[in-house]
């Protein structure tokens, strides 16, 4: 089985082609041209995750919502939990850049952070 992909580690963007035995298991990568793209697309194969951003309702404040980002990459496989995480959150203005507005989402073990003020 074969997998081909663009690694998004920098912007020159290499076409990594990657070889995978019937579980899944990457046997070898090519087409990268450093070590980077060789964990990217092993990282994408075995274990994919994103940084999620969004917003945040909140009370009570100048604007009606607040942005928000994942503090680290979450498993692909948790973007919909998450989401219905933060969809159902509100929280009460002020808020300051950088504040925990939901610790461990989901189990992931990232906390949904503000990166913006409130
Ligand atoms: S393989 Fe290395 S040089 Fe190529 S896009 Fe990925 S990080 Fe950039």
């Amino acid at each position: 089985m074969t997998r081909d992909m663009i690694c998004v580690s920098c912007p020159i963007g290499c076409a990594l082609h990657v070889e995978l035995d019937d579980a899944g298991k990457v046997l070898s990568v090519s087409g990268n041209t450093c070590k980077r793209g060789e964990q990217y697309a092993i990282d994408e194969c075995t274990n994919p995750v994103r940084m999620l951003t969004s917003t945040v309702r909140v009370n009570g404040g100048k604007l009606p919502v607040v942005p928000v980002k994942t503090s680290v990459p979450i498993p692909k496989g948790k973007m919909f939990e998450c989401m219905a995480a933060i969809n159902n959150e509100v929280a009460d203005a002020p808020i300051k850049l950088g504040d925990v507005l939901i610790a461990n989402v989901c189990d992931t073990g990232a906390d949904i952070v503000a990166t913006n003020e409130i």
